[in-house]
Order: C-alpha cells, then structure tokens, then sequence
C-alpha cells in the first residue's frame, strides 16, 4: 500500500478500530465499487449513455414498451462492459468481511451481480439485477446468460424463447416501482446495524442514498468510502476519499483468518 496517504492511513485505522466493535455492519455499494471492474458508472458522462440519447426517453418502463430496440440498443455497451467484468478486491473485501467478519448483509443499487460472483451471500438489490430476464408475454425467466448471446453480438432485441415474446431483464427501469420487499428488508437490515459502510455510491438516488441517515437516526455509526465528496459526508464518523479498492481490503484484513 503505497499512495495512501498519512490521513487515509489514519482515517483506515479509525475504521478498522470502529468495524471491531461492532456485532451488525451494514453494506451500501454503488457504481464506484464496479468501476474498477470495467463498469462505467452509466450516470457518468465517461458511460457514453448520455451522448446521443435522454435515459428518460427510452429507458423508462413505458418506453420499453413501446419500443424495445431503442432500449436495447441504448443499454447495450453497459450490459456488454458487464458481461465482460469480473469481481474487483471492494467485491472481495465485503465477502470476507461477511464471512469472517461482523457483516450482515449489502444492499446493492448495482444491477451487475459482482457481489454475488465475489462470494457474498446476502444481498439486497434494490434497482434488481441482470442475472435474469422475463418474458414480458408469458412471464416466464430466463437466466441472461442463455438468452442474451445475439443481442451482445449483433443488438437483436432478445426474445422469449418458448412464444417469441420481447424478453426484460429484471432490472428496475425508471417509472417502475423497487422491489418493496427487498426494500424493506433493507431498511430492516438498516435500522439493526451499529455500522454502516457506504462503498462507491454518491448517494444521490433515492431511496438508497437515504440509507445512511437512516443508520444514523437508529444509532449506527457510518463510514464512507467513496472516491468523491457526498452530500452525507458531514454526517458521517469516518469519511474516506480513495479508491474502494484499496480501502475495503484494508477493512477486511482484521477479520481474515490468522490475520
Ligand atoms: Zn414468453
């Protein structure tokens, strides 16, 4: 670990001092844990989403549809950056600290399934996931691993393969409602938790980004890591400006078996 500087260093052990004493941690993760990964964060101007096309024209659950190619073409270089991904040290870290350390569970606004390719086990995935897809005619699912191969080779919009019906992966698109009962179980896991850690999210969508004054109002204390300033960076006890990847890790190591 050598470009972390003395104040990370210290801002580490204070963490790691924080994460010992407690029984219930609390994950919340977004795009910034994945885009070490080869994920661009697709609010980002880097993504290329934004370039030629307005999200909200095609992307919201009345344009799907009404016009599903104009989705799937516009999603397409993020899905195929995360079909190329694999699970970064952050994804690793909050697996161990899971496994061997006071972690109870991650929710997630991430809908590229690298938390559970690293090992973690309880996951909240509040903006749903592109592990699957259902038919929008006869409802059935399809794991998007069989169904999505055309589509990231030539753009053809997938289609059910039992009635031909125009296939959705289960992610929530705008306009649609969050999964309620993972939400709630979210905020369960919130409210339990003596500490939060937040993880490469900029908290600035609803209802995720609310999580950690919910932590806090319930007594927890919060910790965030996460490249650039938030707006509950002043609410926070500990609040660290560096790479995930580096700092989850350092988290972690505590807890490792023989450390
Ligand atoms: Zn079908």
């Amino acid at each position: 670990m050598t470009n972390m500087s003395e104040t990370h260093e210290a801002l580490i052990q204070q963490a790691v001092g924080i994460l010992k004493n407690a029984r219930s941690v609390a994950a919340l993760t977004g795009a910034g844990i994945s885009t070490r990964s080869g994920i661009p964060d697709f609010r980002s101007p880097e993504s290329g989403l934004w370039d030629h096309v307005d999200p909200m024209d095609v992307a919201t659950i009345t344009a799907f549809k009404q016009n599903p190619q104009a989705f799937f073409d516009w999603i397409r270089p993020l899905v195929q950056h995360i079909f190329r991904a694999e699970p970064n040290a952050a994804h690793r870290a909050l697996a161990d600290l899971e496994k061997y350390g006071p972690l109870k569970g991650i929710i997630t606004q991430n809908i590229d399934v690298l938390h559970t390719r690293a090992g973690s086990q309880n996951i909240y995935e509040v903006h749903g996931h592109l592990r699957d897809a259902t038919c929008m005619q006869c409802l059935e699912t399809y794991a998007t691993d069989l169904v999505l191969d055309k589509y990231l080779l030539n753009g053809d919009v997938p289609r059910c393969p039992a009635c031909r019906g125009v296939l959705k992966p289960n992610v929530i698109l705008f306009g649609e409602i969050l999964p309620i009962t993972i939400l709630n179980r979210a905020r369960r896991l919130t409210q339990e938790c003596d500490v939060m850690i937040v993880a490469g999210s900029s908290l600035e969508v609803a209802p995720a980004g609310d999580l950690p004054m919910l932590a806090k109002f319930a007594g927890a204390k919060v910790i965030i890591v996460n490249y650039a300033e938030t707006h509950l960076d002043d609410l926070a006890d500990v609040v660290i400006h560096a790479d995930v990847t580096e700092v989850l890790p350092r988290l972690a190591a505590g807890f490792l078996p023989g450390a």
